[in-house]
């Protein structure tokens, strides 16, 4: 798409209508009230309206288009089946505020999505109601503090480590504890004589995301989940890198306490732009009494109901019991692949991102993945540091890419790499496509060596319809709103 789609405000014309209704019966067909004087939307044809969302949906880059290796973000194949499921009309067409009797199809759909985040967690009991990973992630720190608290002291710092997602931190803060960061060593993983010495009674709990940021396994764990209860402090794993262990490992038996999925990523949904999502929560047992409200309850003769009351609830954390469609779609993904498709999977998205890794480390330098015999889990991060020699950073890579219509990995995160490139091709790429890329980032590699090439990189993306931006002023000043042609 190589031209500037005009708003419909820019395209409107006087007098021009979408609808041929005769003069009046617009009004005749209202409610009676006397109809608003103009209130200055654009006056098309329904053609034009058609032509123009048809265009803007084709501007889109999207994971049904192309390619789309952002790290951590799990941007894979959604398959099909989840999306016919969830149109059904029996899942699409029901109201929350529905009697539970007449819902009993889906409050079993929900039991039984609890039922499989049980199983593969190994933890005892799960909620649905978190509406994304982050809400999750308050979801579980506000249950510790309430645990903390009924014990009388709910104690003031969560620890982080420094690779942590932002929303960890905010997490912590937002639940009204100070955070304290763990440094990572020189592998990318937890600094385990900096984790010990921040432990004491104040701490209630550790925020770690497993496989972490760097795309590691965290190989102390299970030290770290002993270290943790040896104080009464709880172990929070951020579960968002999930599908790179879904059926290989069950986070109980690593220690985890409370664990929050990201059903978006790991059992897909189409998401990006922020939504939609859902971030369910799994509990260990003593944790248990304090998820909050509405939950499923599965009565002796087999029915359900959804629980509103439970005296040590943290309560209610949003209106109804969650994004049901988010349930469908997840549930409808793993009963078609089943706990071995799930594994099998997992292990797809691990070798995928160790066959981009293989390739491309020589041409790019990997912080923590310095020899052979060093594998990543689900991405594979790269750092900036050899290009950047020759003046050329990770942002002017990232606009490289464009130019080969690809779209850029996630850049500059995680914060404990200059210049982080984090690459998830997950599990749905065929081999041909990521040989593509390879070839792709060989050759951007090549060409930043090239006598010039801080210059070249510098004015690129030039195939894109809007070429290099000042993104310092796009954040800073922003015009959101349309002034008039
Ligand atoms: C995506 C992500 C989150 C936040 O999840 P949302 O659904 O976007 O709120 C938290 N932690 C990690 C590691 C993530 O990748």
């Amino acid at each position: 798409m190589t031209f500037e789609e005009k708003l419909l405000f820019e395209q409107s014309a006087v007098g021009r209508t979408g609808a041929d209704l005769e003069e009046g019966t617009a009004e005749k067909l209202c409610t009676g009230q006397t109809p608003r004087q103009s209130i200055g939307l654009p006056e098309v044809s329904e053609p034009q309206v058609v032509r123009h969302f048809t265009r803007l949906s084709q501007q889109n880059y999207a994971i049904d288009t192309n390619f789309f290796p952002l790290g951590s973000c799990t941007m894979k194949h959604n398959p099909r089946i989840n999306e016919k499921i969830a149109r059904l009309d029996g899942f699409a067409d029901i109201h929350p505020l529905q009697p539970d009797e007449t819902v009993q199809g889906a409050l079993a759909l929900m039991y039984e999505l609890e039922q499989w985040l049980c199983k593969l967690t190994g933890l005892a009991k799960t909620t649905l109601n978190p509406s994304a990973g982050a809400h999750g992630e308050l979801t579980g720190a506000m249950i510790i503090r309430k645990a903390h608290e009924q014990r009388g002291n709910p104690r003031k710092i969560i620890l982080v480590p420094d690779s942590a997602h932002g929303t960890n931190p905010a997490t912590a803060a937002m639940c009204g504890y100070t955070c304290k960061t763990i440094p990572s060593n020189k592998d990318g993983l937890v600094d385990m004589a900096a984790f010990e010495e921040a432990l004491n009674e104040d701490v209630a709990a550790f925020m770690l995301t497993n496989p972490n940021t760097c795309g590691l396994f965290e190989p102390n764990v299970k030290a770290i989940a002993d270290k943790l209860h040896s104080i009464g402090a709880y172990f929070y794993c951020d579960g968002a890198n999930f599908n790179a262990i879904c059926g290989k490992v069950k986070p109980a038996d690593l220690g985890v306490d409370v664990m929050q999925f990201n059903l978006h990523k790991t059992f897909s949904t189409p998401h990006g732009g922020g939504g939609p999502g859902s971030g369910p929560v799994a509990v260990c047992e003593a944790l248990a009494p304090y998820l909050p409200t509405p939950h499923i309850q599965k009565n002796k003769n087999g029915t359900f109901k959804l629980q509103h009351n439970s005296a040590n609830s943290i309560g209610r954390i949003r209106s109804f019991q969650g994004q049901f469609g988010m349930f469908v779609r997840a549930l409808s993904y793993m009963k078609s692949h089943g706990v071995d498709g799930l594994t099998k999977a997992s292990e797809n998205a691990v070798l995928n991102a160790n066959y981009v890794l293989a390739h491309l480390k020589n041409h790019f330098n990997t912080p923590f993945n310095k020899d052979d015999k060093s594998f990543c889990m689900h991405e594979c991060l790269l750092s900036e540091k050899w290009q950047k020699q020759h003046g050329i950073t990770t942002h002017e890579i990232a606009k490289a890419l464009l130019d080969h219509k690809i779209h850029p990995m996630t850049v500059y995160f995680p914060l404990v790499v200059g210049g982080a490139m984090l690459i998830e091709p997950t599990e749905s790429e065929p081999k041909e496509v990521l040989d593509q890329f390879i070839a792709v980032m060989k050759k951007i590699a090549d060409e930043a060596k090239q006598p010039g090439a801080k210059e070249i990189f510098g004015k690129l993306p030039k195939q894109t319809f809007h070429k290099k931006l000042d993104e310092v002023k796009a954040a800073r000043q922003p015009k959101t709103t349309f002034e008039g042609p």
